[in-house]
């Protein structure tokens, strides 16, 4: 039986793991932290369990990534379905429903918006479902050999890029222009809040706004909502708990406090990994759920590493700074949707846009009674809380405390008193980030998806392979599920082990 040795236990590493286990392989998942999840874990602290970093589980719906992987693996997701994806509150507004429902957010945003943004929706729309249908076929992205290629238009014609009223020419031109150029191109002559809007959506979605956004992949992430929102019983941790005991279940190995710190090599061929404590793993293939910079870091002896490097897009890319509080249930009582989006004033980021996501009512597990767990988070720059750490602790901590304050002011205009109603508040930084998810310097969320053709090949040696959110399609536990998946695919297609699955 072919072993498969899997590097990290966050959704992309799970998901591979799953596919390949399904396909018969011997499978081990080694994962430095306590437990799974990684940006999309849940942590106990004082009777509460926070989400980590992830809040939003997208992808539900019948077809959806998460329905597919429900369906392929036999996991009864627990949790329960939201018809409110995320309510978004701009400055000076009354605040946007994104609701799951088509038809409910069609009257939303006809209302929001008016009929002049109905041109660029009915063009979003018509992409996205195209895209997800394609998405879901698992294409090698990018494509390495010309199979890959010929497979790719295949599947672009059967998702149907080529049939309905308009004519196949158009639609080709149509596409292969937004391959190339950002959505802003798409929403010129949009209302001014609508562009807002898409550019608080796109942040959190695809981590660039309209002006440098691939309009393609834009609208594909402007649909997480309709694909599907679901509360997941004991936060985003539950979802990849379920996973690891899949896993268990189907007799693979999924072991935790195992932080692999180096490769091993016979020649050109990887064939195993040595952990921090000297453990040795042996495998026929690994695969790494790590960014690109850490993966870079592990393979710097490895005869491929010059190569990676070189073929490496740029890094870029956002950090994260957090708010972690516990408050009694009575202060969001009259607060509709679980999810909200606030944006103070513009630039996003560093506290003038702020994600907010309550645990729900009924998760007992997730706090003390009548009292809810809340995650806030906001993009900010790595470098500025870097330099503080390494420099000068003592304006660290007083940025933290800065930083914070600015946060929860925000989320004062949809939950007044937050700070009074709170028995806890904690904060997390790119450091914490690092710590806890060994990623570099606390980059996350993936790479700015401003180029379809930036994506690192998951292959990144014989034997040696990517997941997670450095790989197409990039960042949401959503994505990086898909993204696992079908390298997982890939991988059991090479060594002849794929078992059939009509993903269509
Ligand atoms: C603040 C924030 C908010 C977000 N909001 C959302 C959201 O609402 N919805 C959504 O879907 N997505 C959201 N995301 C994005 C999402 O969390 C990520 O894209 C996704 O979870 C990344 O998964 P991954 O597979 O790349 O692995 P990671 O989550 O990075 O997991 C990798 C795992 O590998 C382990 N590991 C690392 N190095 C080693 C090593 N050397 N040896 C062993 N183990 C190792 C880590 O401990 C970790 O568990 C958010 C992210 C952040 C940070």
């Amino acid at each position: 039986m072919n072993r498969a040795l899997v590097v990290g236990a966050g959704g992309g590493g799970l998901a591979a793991a799953l596919e390949l286990a399904t396909n018969g392989m011997d499978v081990t998942v080694l994962e430095s932290h306590i437990c799974a999840g990684g940006c999309a874990g849940t942590f106990y602290h004082k009777n509460y369990r926070f989400d980590a970093g992830a809040t939003l589980a997208g992808g539900f719906n019948k077809n959806g990534p998460m329905d597919i992987m429900s369906h392929r693996f036999n996991i009864n997701w627990k949790g329960k379905a939201d018809d409110i994806g995320m309510k978004v509150h701009l400055h000076g507004h009354p605040s946007i429903t994104r609701w799951v429902d088509s038809e409910s957010w069609k009257k939303e945003r006809l209302q929001q918006f008016g009929t002049s943004g109905e041109k660029f929706w009915n063009w979003q729309e018509y992409t996205s479902n195209l895209l997800w249908k394609l998405a879901m076929q698992h294409p090698a992205w990018p494509p390495r050999k010309i199979s890959d290629l010929l497979r790719l238009l295949e599947m672009i014609q059967t998702a149907g890029w080529f049939s309905g009223k308009h004519s196949s020419f158009l639609k080709l031109l149509q596409l292969s222009q937004d391959a190339f150029r950002p959505l802003k191109s798409r929403i010129m002559e949009v209302p001014e809040k609508m562009r807002q809007f898409i550019d608080a959506q796109l942040l959190i979605s695809a981590q660039a706004t309209s002006s440098n956004a691939n309009a393609l992949y834009s609208a594909a992430a402007l649909d997480l909502s309709r694909q599907g929102v679901m509360h997941s019983e004991g936060g985003m941790g539950g979802i990849c708990e379920q996973m690891v005991e899949k896993l268990r279940s189907n007799h693979a190995k999924v072991l935790f406090k195992k932080e692999i710190t180096m490769p091993l090599w016979d020649g050109n061929r990887i064939f195993g990994a040595e952990t921090k404590r000297g453990e040795r793993f042996e495998a026929d293939v690994i695969i790494v759920n790590l960014t690109r910079e850490n993966a870079s870091k592990l393979m710097e002896k490895s005869p491929y590493h010059q190569k990676f490097v070189s073929s490496a897009p740029p890094r870029d890319g956002w950090g994260a700074f957090m708010v972690y509080t516990g408050i009694d249930s009575s202060a969001v009582k009259n607060l509709e949707g679980l999810h909200h989006q606030l944006v103070k004033k513009q630039p996003l980021g560093n506290g003038n846009s702020v994600f907010l996501s309550i645990s729900p009512e009924w998760d007992k597990t997730r706090a003390p009674e009548n009292r809810r767990a809340i995650t806030l988070s906001t993009h900010t720059s790595m470098k500025f809380w870097w330099n503080l750490f390494q420099e000068d602790k003592k304006t660290y901590e007083i940025e933290k405390e800065r930083m914070a304050k600015k946060m929860l002011k925000v989320t004062e205009t949809i939950i007044p008193g937050i700070r009074e109603a709170s028995d806890l508040i904690l904060t997390g930084t790119p450091i914490t980030f690092q710590r806890f998810t060994k990623r570099l310097h606390g980059w996350v969320g993936g790479f700015p998806q401003t180029n379809l053709f930036r994506s690192q090949s998951p292959c990144l040696a014989p034997g040696l392979w990517m997941v997670g959110d450095s790989i197409f399609p990039g960042q949401s536990l959503a994505a990086v599920c898909m993204g696992g998946m079908r390298v997982g695919r890939e991988i059991s297609k090479e060594i002849g082990a794929l078992s059939s699955y009509d993903y269509s």
